[in-house]
């Protein structure tokens, strides 16, 4: 069985894997000339550990039947008819591409921005490299409760030594070297009870070498119904969120020179500026139960704060590759366990999703290895009951097909080279690297072993 995976992020590696342990042939595609997806573009550079998890996908990628094709993009290069004649199933992980939008007034102004460019900026995504964040300003608003504002609030607030140790793009660590923030104000439109972070992160922003955290008593102390929902429901997640962020409460200040401050209860309702950002307006929430569950509020009372920036952090969105289902509501490819459900409503033969294309923009890295593996298994069962479609055409015209659109291809010792290079670029600065952040750089460093 021959399979196209679209997508080299950790739902496709994980789903690679499960598929050549069964012994089927693997190609895999990323419009990137690099692999791994936001292991490599997503994760923040301080956390090192979460990246080690390439080592997993370098051994799904040395076993025989595996092939990477980089800078191979579907759905403009290659149309997904185009590549589903090749195969006997394609499978897609292609993430969620985009931010989701707030619909406030302001939001587009300049200096408010979506913290998914932001991290694919100082994680050297090349199509990001060029972009500008002006650090120039003291205090940030960062919106949303979930891992990414924690990440971006970090990120703004590391001291030069924390930023000097990390493979964070050199553009990026050249203006947070010269930033001027001071404050970074993390909103929450809930309750501390509510919040999406996981425990690891909460608990880092009390560790952070050259930052106070601040959180006010009467918040981390939650309102009636929160404390009742997290007596009964609530998870270890919660509760230890909770906890923290109590003790964070609790905590005097210690004069660090920079601070981040939770404030929780709050919706933005609008971002004010003549040309660009400088305040953002905000009203304060009470905690609700709606359809069961505990929901924010308005009271009507508003507060307007001043701010030189705004990050956006209240979740990335699938977006529609042309060929494919898409569900526009929800940002996802219909499906069923990974069986893509055609516009007819009917099993699209031989086609899949894994990952957040598949289920949405949620869960760590870990839980698209089930993700991937509950997808390979779908097309596994398929494929033995003789539910794939025949291939129509063969290795060398899949071939004939790359060279002709796409000239720049990568393969996976062309990426090792690229890897090869950023590493060793990193060593005298006792880095892990120093990430090469435009097309031509990386196509330069894999060029001679791209094919
Ligand atoms: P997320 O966890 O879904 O959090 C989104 C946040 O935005 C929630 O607090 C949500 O509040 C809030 N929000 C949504 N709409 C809003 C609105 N209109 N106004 C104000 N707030 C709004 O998303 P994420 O932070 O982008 O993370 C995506 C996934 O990647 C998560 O599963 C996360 O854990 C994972 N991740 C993990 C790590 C790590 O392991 N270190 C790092 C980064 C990301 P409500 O709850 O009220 O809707």
């Amino acid at each position: 069985m021959r399979v196209a995976i679209v997508g080299a992020g950790p739902a496709g590696f994980y789903a690679a894997g499960h598929l050549l342990k069964s012994g089927a042939q693997v190609d895999l595609f990323d419009m990137l000339p690099t692999p791994f997806g936001l292991v490599r573009a997503g994760v923040a550079p301080d956390h090192p550990n979460i990246k080690a998890v390439t080592r997993v996908f370098d051994k799904t990628a040395a076993q025989d039947g595996f092939r990477f094709f980089g800078n191979v993009e579907i759905g403009t290069a290659i149309r997904p008819a185009e590549l589903a004649g090749h195969y006997d199933a394609v499978l897609y992980a292609i993430g969620a591409a985009t931010d989701r939008h707030m619909s406030i007034p302001g939001e587009n102004l300049p200096g408010s921005h979506p913290a998914t460019d932001f991290v694919a900026w100082y994680n050297g995504h090349p199509d990001y490299s060029e972009h500008q964040f002006d650090l120039s300003g003291e205090r940030v608003a960062v919106i949303g409760n979930g891992n990414v504002a924690i990440d971006v609030a970090r990120m703004l607030v590391l001291s030069d030594e924390e930023h000097g140790v990390t493979d964070v793009a050199d553009h990026a660590l050249e203006a947070f070297r010269a930033s001027n923030i001071r404050e970074v104000l993390i909103i929450g439109r809930r309750g501390p009870a509510q919040a999406a972070f996981t425990n690891p992160e909460v608990l880092e922003l009390g560790e952070l070498a050259g930052a106070d955290v601040e959180v006010d008593s009467e918040q981390a102390a939650l309102d009636p119904l929160s404390r009742h929902w997290l007596e009964e429901f609530g998870d270890k997640t919660h509760r230890v969120n909770v906890e923290t962020l109590a003790a964070y409460a609790a905590r005097p200040a210690t004069g660090a020179p920079r601070t981040i401050r939770l404030r929780f209860l709050s919706s933005p309702v609008a971002i004010h500026g003549e040309d660009r950002v400088e305040a953002i307006e905000v009203e304060r929430n009470e905690i609700v139960e709606h359809d069961g569950r505990l929901a924010a509020s308005g009271t009507g009372e508003t507060e307007t704060i001043p701010v030189d920036l705004v990050f956006r952090s209240i979740g990335y969105r699938g977006v529609r590759l042309e060929g494919l289902p898409f569900d526009d509501a929800r940002g996802v490819v219909p499906n069923v366990g990974g069986r893509v459900i055609g516009d007819d409503g009917e099993t699209a033969a031989g086609l899949y999703v894994a990952g957040w294309i598949k289920r949405g923009p949620s869960g760590v890295i870990g839980t698209n290895k089930q993700d991937g593996v509950q997808t390979a298994k779908a097309l596994i069962e398929d494929h033995e009951a003789g539910l794939l479609p025949a291939p129509s055409a063969g290795d060398d015209a899949l071939q004939a097909l790359l060279a002709e659109r796409c000239p720049d291809v990568i393969s996976f010792a062309g990426w090792q080279a690229i890897d090869e290079a950023e590493r060793a670029a990193g060593e005298p600065q006792g880095r892990p690297r120093v990430k090469l952040v435009t097309r031509e750089a990386l196509n330069g460093a894999a060029r001679g072993v791209s094919r």
